[in-house]
């Protein structure tokens, strides 16, 4: 078990099983983007609801900041010079790391303790 204490004890959701399988519905709810991208953007100063600099790409070689945006009320993303985007976080790990839509669910359930 490498899950962190921590988080699971934050994000563990009342009343519901824990055989309960993990959707993004259910990720979403307790998974909020401004944790998300605050995780993976730590470098980055992301403050406001909505659209935020996102620092530097994730997704090409960024050397001009400026060009990405994260948006933490809906977990969106866009790249203004490489032309990436997605909707949500999910989509955002499913481009990030290459994943499949369920891979993808699993990677967020496994690193953020919302699988038990
Ligand atoms: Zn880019």
């Amino acid at each position: 078990m490498r899950h962190n204490i921590k988080k699971a004890t934050r994000y563990s959701n009342t009343g519901k099983t824990h055989t309960q399988k993990l959707n993004a519905d259910s990720i979403k709810q307790n998974l909020s983007p401004v944790d998300f991208y605050r995780h993976e953007l730590p470098s980055t100063p992301l403050k406001r609801q909505g659209w935020n600099d996102g620092g530097l790409c994730c997704f090409h070689g960024d050397n001009n900041p400026g060009s990405f945006r994260v948006n933490l009320t809906t977990g969106a993303f866009k790249c203004f010079s490489c032309g990436i985007a997605g909707g949500d976080i999910v989509a955002f790990v499913m481009a990030l790391y290459g994943l499949e839509f369920v891979e993808a669910l699993a990677k967020l359930g496994d690193d953020w303790g919302l699988i038990w």
